[in-house]
């Protein structure tokens, strides 16, 4: 911090920035050929990394686009799990081969990102131990469905790996038994209401594919004596569940709850945060503050104009509650849900050019469409965006339209995803959000960051993206938008407080609903999911405030660096070009960088 306080008396120099750094460009000619050969070994490295974790990760695999595998089904058991603590110890030392300062900005990264990968695996081998605890893991509904969808080969092609695959099925429903020494109640429940929903893959999903395939009567023979095994096991898996597992865990209301260290410690590995986990606590709670503050102000502009001059309840939360129902009944018509968001894109193209806040890629119109079949479980909006393997499909807004809702639930959806908050979802989502940041991601491609993109990085641009807008008054003066994006931001706090609330701090189911119904404004369903939510998941549900809060704080720290020079466009588009990295390690190179410059 000090050395920052110095930069900052000394930034009238910054006019010298520019040729400084032209000096230094031309004298490193012999260094940028060094830097070449360094690079073309470790993107060398990279490559060969990912193909040995898809071959000991062959599910994984499948589930990025990566098919070679896809006839294996490793055991979960010890043996799996001293072969991956070889590969991940092999690694450590390939990776030790290179030094990190002979690699260009973009491959340092990869590298950090890597050897955090490597020793995430550790942790959660010799630590965090979810193989123990969490039944729900063995499910192999979606590994089977992965191959059986992967359209680029032939059916038979993927039948004939799902007929190897089926071999072990039996095999690995007998090891799942023995690796669970201490499962929790609610992990136990949402196992058996998965496994049983998966069933279907095998019962239905690939015998109907198999009827329709080529293969020889043999084959087809086998194949359904196999998956009726399989199926088998998984019946009994799941009576193992309900007879043996479950009476043992009826009275366990806490032991989800995975403690301060152990928490700590996943959420350095998830996120790698600047901050630890107990700071970002602090920080949503003292943004919660500030957040219901500037909603109760805004409650008190906007009463008169809904409720006249009726009374005020005399309590602030109540108030804004009240406001927030009044104002949540102007949304669209229920047939026109789609329509309104297709019709918000260019607007919001057109307000980002407008106002300057960075160069959008006008080759690359995002196409909104109705969600398709296959992929419609939860309502709702999200892009859908081509992995590492199938980088030439389009990336899609899916809409999922409310056909099938009852005229209730639907009126329900529609305020909560009311006039307001339908465009700060669109912010969020597609533009500058999620959508933005995919494209510049894409412009320096990375198989390591496509792997193991930072969720929070990934979230928190979506969160700051929303506050961006605003900020640059976007909805003009309209104090409803105003307040519904506070709201909207309160539920990412509040995730945040709930998380580590539920982990660390003992939150009771009471607690937990006092924060969200009444604090956050929630519905009691969306309040209930979230609750399961907290207790299935750990630091997830951080995420997206952390990101968020860390993209603030660099974005302060480059105004402090860079003074007058500073500009909003030019922020955001360094920031993005770094791809889904962590949050920290952009920011370290920008603040070198923006130190280099005043040198
Ligand atoms: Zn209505
Ligand atoms: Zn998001």
């Amino acid at each position: 911090m000090k050395k920052l306080s110095l930069i900052v008396l000394l930034s009238f120099f910054f006019a010298c920035g520019d040729s400084s750094q032209k000096k230094s460009k031309e004298g490193s000619k012999e260094a940028a050929i060094q830097e070449g050969i360094a690079d073309g070994k470790f993107n060398d490295f990279k490559h060969s990394f990912v193909e040995a974790l898809w071959k000991i990760e062959p599910i994984w695999a499948s589930y990025v686009g990566y098919h070679k595998y896809d006839s294996l089904l490793p055991l979960p058991n010890e043996d799996s799990r001293k072969e991956k603590m070889a590969f991940v110890n092999g690694m450590k030392e390939e990776l030790n081969a290179y030094d990190l300062n002979e690699l260009n900005k973009l491959n340092q990264i990869d590298y950090k990102m890597i050897r955090d990968a490597l020793e995430r695996f550790q942790f959660g081998i010799e630590k965090f131990k979810r193989f123990e605890w969490d039944p729900s893991q063995y499910n192999l509904g979606g590994a089977f469905y992965q191959t059986l969808n992967y359209r680029k080969e032939s059916l038979e092609w993927r039948l004939t790996q799902l007929d190897k695959k089926l071999e072990n099925v039996p095999a690995y429903y007998s090891e799942a038994k023995k690796q669970l020494k201490s499962p929790t109640k609610v992990h136990t429940e949402l196992a058996i209401q998965q496994l049983n929903g998966s069933k279907s893959v095998f019962e239905k999903k690939l015998i109907d594919s198999l009827s329709h395939s080529s293969l020889g009567v043999l084959f087809k023979e086998k194949f359904i004596e196999k998956s009726e095994n399989a199926v088998k096991a998984i019946n009994d898996f799941i009576s193992f569940l309900e007879n043996q597992i479950l009476p043992k865990v009826a009275n366990d209301s806490s032991s989800f709850r995975i403690g301060k260290q152990l928490f700590e410690e996943k959420f350095s590995h998830d996120i790698h945060s600047a901050y630890s986990a107990e700071d970002i606590f602090k920080a949503a709670v003292e943004a919660k503050v500030e957040l219901h503050d500037n909603m109760y102000r805004l409650s008190e502009m906007l009463w008169e104009k809904y409720y006249g001059d009726t009374e005020k309840p005399g309590n602030r939360l109540k108030e804004i509650q009240m406001v927030i129902d009044a104002v949540s009944r102007t949304h669209v018509a229920r047939d026109s849900f789609i329509y309104a968001i297709r019709q918000q894109i260019p607007q919001l193209e057109a307000f980002v050019k407008e106002h300057d806040l960075l160069t959008l890629d006008p080759d690359k119109p995002l196409v909104v469409r109705e969600t398709p079949g296959y992929m419609r479980g939860i309502a709702g909006a999200s892009i859908s965006a081509p992995g590492p393997y199938d980088k030439d499909a389009e990336t899609y807004y899916n809409v999922t339209p409310l056909d099938n809702y009852s005229e209730e639930a639907a009126e329900s959806y529609l305020r909560e995803y009311n006039h307001y908050v339908l465009q700060i979802l669109n912010i969020h989502e597609a533009i500058p959000g999620h959508y933005t940041q995919l494209i510049y991601s894409n412009k320096s491609p990375s198989i390591i960051k496509s792997v193991f993109g930072n969720g929070a990085m990934i979230e928190g641009w979506g969160v700051y993206a929303e506050k961006m807008m605003l900020e640059n008054n976007y909805g003009g003066s309209e104090k409803e938008m105003g307040l519904m994006y506070y709201k909207w931001n309160l539920r990412t706090v509040c995730n945040a407080i709930l998380d580590y609330g539920v982990h660390v701090n003992n939150f009771s189911e009471k607690e937990a609903m006092q924060l969200l119904r009444k604090e956050a404004f929630q519905e009691q369903a969306e309040a209930e999911g979230k609750w399961r939510r907290a207790r299935l998941s750990q630091v997830q549900l951080s995420s997206y405030f952390t990101g968020y809060y860390e993209i603030m704080q660099l974005r302060d720290t480059m105004r402090v660096l860079k003074g007058d020079a500073f500009s909003l466009k030019e922020f955001h588009e360094t920031f993005l070009s770094f791809g889904s990295a962590p949050v920290k390690y952009i920011s370290e190179i920008m603040q070198d960088d923006a130190l280099k410059v005043l040198e």
